[in-house]
């Protein structure tokens, strides 16, 4: 029986959707089979990032008002391991009818799969609370912005509320050298401020820009800061016993 997390933050922009694609690259090397969700419903752009926008033809908003069914709609082996399903919704579709539809066709499909990673949109609205509810566990991304790291905090409340109490934290676009300059808040106080414990950090790093405008997820396997940093979070999640990844 598989696990379903969730990928949440409370500010917009802080990298959710980037963190999803490359930890679901990751899983798949841990020999899990999983399948990444666009859950931003109004906003997605996962595919993009995946480089798989023109085979995205369906999505689970289709599947719920059965105008094709579900082999149509996940898209199988975007590379070993990896499935994806859109959360996009149609202009006449009413999201709580395709959320909670949504949610029963993730729950039915929780025995297909290790891992069924879902890319949320930005804060706690109906959609995230529905998905939270169905969720073992739940990934919060902040960056170090005293901003985003306030509403990771409000956001990881709102989430304990719905009874997922498996809530970690990562820190996203991490500049070590602005720490040490006292320049940007230090993982403690990170950590301090939202009350979540801690999974993973992952480094500045313009090649994670670069790579998502070209619909490539993770080609440096092993070789940048935040391919480790990806890796490291990746293996935290299967539960193996592996030290934070502290690149400074
Ligand atoms: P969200 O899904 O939370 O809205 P995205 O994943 O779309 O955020 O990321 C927002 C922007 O930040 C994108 O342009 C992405 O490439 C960039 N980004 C995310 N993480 C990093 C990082 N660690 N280093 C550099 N750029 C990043
Ligand atoms: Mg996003």
């Amino acid at each position: 029986m598989g696990r379903i997390i969730t990928v949440i933050s409370g500010k917009g922009g802080v990298g959710k959707s980037t963190f999803s694609a490359n930890a679901a690259a990751y899983l798949t090397t841990m020999d899990k089979k999983v399948l990444l969700v666009d859950a931003d419903i109004n906003m997605s752009n996962l595919d993009i990032i995946m480089g798989i926008q023109d085979e995205v033809l369906f999505n689970a908003s289709d599947i719920v008002n059965k105008r094709c069914d579900k082999q149509k709609a996940v898209i199988k082996n975007v590379f070993d391991n990896l499935d994806f399903l859109s959360g996009a919704i149609g202009p006449n579709d009413d999201p709580t009818e395709v959320i909670n539809g949504m949610c029963e066709l993730l729950k039915g499909m929780k025995h297909d799969y290790d891992i069924i990673l879902i890319d949320c949109p930005s804060g706690i609205d109906s959609t995230v609370k529905a998905l939270a509810k169905i969720s073992n566990a739940s990934v919060v991304i902040t960056t170090p912005d005293i901003t985003a790291i306030r509403d990771a905090g409000r956001a990881a409340t709102m989430i304990y509320g719905e009874k997922t109490d498996d809530v970690r934290l990562v820190v996203n676009r991490v500049r070590p050298k602005l720490i040490e300059k006292g320049l940007a808040p230090d993982i403690d106080e990170i950590i301090d401020n939202t009350e979540v414990r801690l999974l993973g950090l992952i480094p500045e790093d313009i090649k994670i820009q670069i790579y998502s405008n070209k619909g490539i997820i993770s080609p440096d396997i092993r070789k940048s800061r935040s391919a480790k940093a990806f890796e490291n979070i990746a293996a935290r999640i299967v539960g193996q016993d592996v030290p934070l990844y502290k690149f400074w």
